[in-house]
């Protein structure tokens, strides 16, 4: 069995349904259902016995080791996180509780798991922690991408954390000898994503008629990537990645803000134009930039391809139009996590059968 934390969020889910598809390997799922966790994400494996979902909070340390001790994963994968930029600039503190102190709740526990264990199943546990390519800071437009030796300059409260909860790992490592890993990847796209960042947003706000929100100039660049390559890369990198170790992902895709809404505004008119004719583009709003706001994020991945032979398999294009074809055929999923009323479909299918 793997533990697996925010399973029930945008990457978490992809990848629980991902390694079900090709692993018989059962998952504990822990998550605290924020307003992020969904678990209408998970509604095909509803009466699959490999999924077991348990409702709960990373910083409960104690329900976290008696679960560790109950259903004696092999390895931990840590997703759950409080993960959006602009929620962390509005309030920070919930970032600095999950990200920071509930890693490390959630490394003590494994801690005093692991080391209670005999000595073939504590050389063979694995600790992944997933981090974000948004600790290395910004990069100028001739900078060399982000490596695994960039030195750390998070600018948000969100990278911040995610940083302090990186070096936390790292340190489980080097004191204890928990056998850690940890990834830092580039942004990650596809089904399922929570309509509050950029690519969902802009193509549900396209189809409801409203404004496209640009921030600033639109010309902050990000490296994207297909969610089912961020999930290959995470479990290529369970499998063997030299422990202790830090892998960058990222999908050689760098884009500006701008050209990703452009992109998906020519998508959309092909796919389903609007009734009067003209493009999305016409729906392109600019708005306050957001404080702070990194200008350029790029990924040098060779490190994860050379010493895993992990490549991503999609491109840019393939991926994105997958991802726009998804959320056409998934509207109600959409509209149901607009209107809250998923909140209410598991509190009915999970927890009140
Ligand atoms: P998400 O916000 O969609 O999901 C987070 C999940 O964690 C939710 O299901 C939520 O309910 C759960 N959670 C939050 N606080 C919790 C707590 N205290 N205890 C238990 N569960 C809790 O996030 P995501 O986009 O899927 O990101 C997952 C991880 O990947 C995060 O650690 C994030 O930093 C990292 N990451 C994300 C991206 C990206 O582009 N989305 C890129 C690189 C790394």
């Amino acid at each position: 069995m793997i533990f697996v934390t925010g399973g029930a969020g945008f990457i978490g889910s992809n990848f629980v349904l991902d390694w079900l598809a090709q692993s018989d390997e059962p998952v504990l799922n822990y998550d605290k259902l924020t307003y992020a966790g969904n678990l209408n994400n998970l509604a095909s494996l509803k009466q699959d016995a490999r999924h077991l979902f348990v409702r709960g909070d990373i910083c409960d340390q104690a329900q976290v080791l008696a679960l560790f001790q109950q259903h004696k994963p092999r390895a931990v994968v840590h997703f759950a996180a409080e993960s959006h930029v602009d929620r962390s600039i509005l309030g920070p503190g919930e970032f600095i509780n999950t990200n920071i102190n509930g890693t490390f709740s959630l490394l003590e526990a494994a801690r005093a798991y692991w080391s209670a264990l005999p000595d073939d199943e504590k050389a063979a546990f694995r600790f992944l922690h997933v981090s974000t390519d948004e600790v290395y800071g910004t990069l100028g437009p001739d900078d060399a991408p982000f490596s695994e030796t960039t030195a750390f300059a998070p600018n948000s409260p969100y990278s911040a954390s995610k940083a302090a909860s990186d070096h936390l790992v790292r340190s489980y490592h080097h004191t204890y000898g928990l056998p850690v890993l940890t990834t830092n990847c580039s942004n990650n796209y596809g089904p399922y994503h929570f309509p509050e960042k950029l690519i969902p947003l802009i193509i549900a706000n396209a189809q409801a008629g409203k404004p496209l929100p640009i921030y600033g100039d639109g010309q902050q660049v990000r490296d994207w990537l297909y969610v089912s390559d961020h999930c290959a890369a995470i479990r290529r990198v369970l499998e063997a990645g030299r422990l202790g170790e830090t892998y960058n992902v990222g999908g050689w895709n760098e884009m500006a803000n701008l050209d990703v809404v452009h992109t998906l505004c020519d998508m959309l008119d092909q796919l389903k134009p609007r009734a009067d004719g003209a493009s999305y583009r016409a729906q392109i709003t600019y708005v306050k930039d957001r404080p702070g706001h990194d200008r350029r994020y790029a990924i040098d991945a060779r490190k994860l391809e050379r010493e895993l032979g992990w490549k991503p398999a999609e491109t840019f294009q393939t991926g994105i139009a997958k991802t726009v074809q998804w959320y056409l055929d998934n509207q109600a999923w959409v509209a149901d996590v607009q209107s809250g009323s998923y909140a209410k479909w598991v509190e009915t299918n999970y927890f009140n059968r």
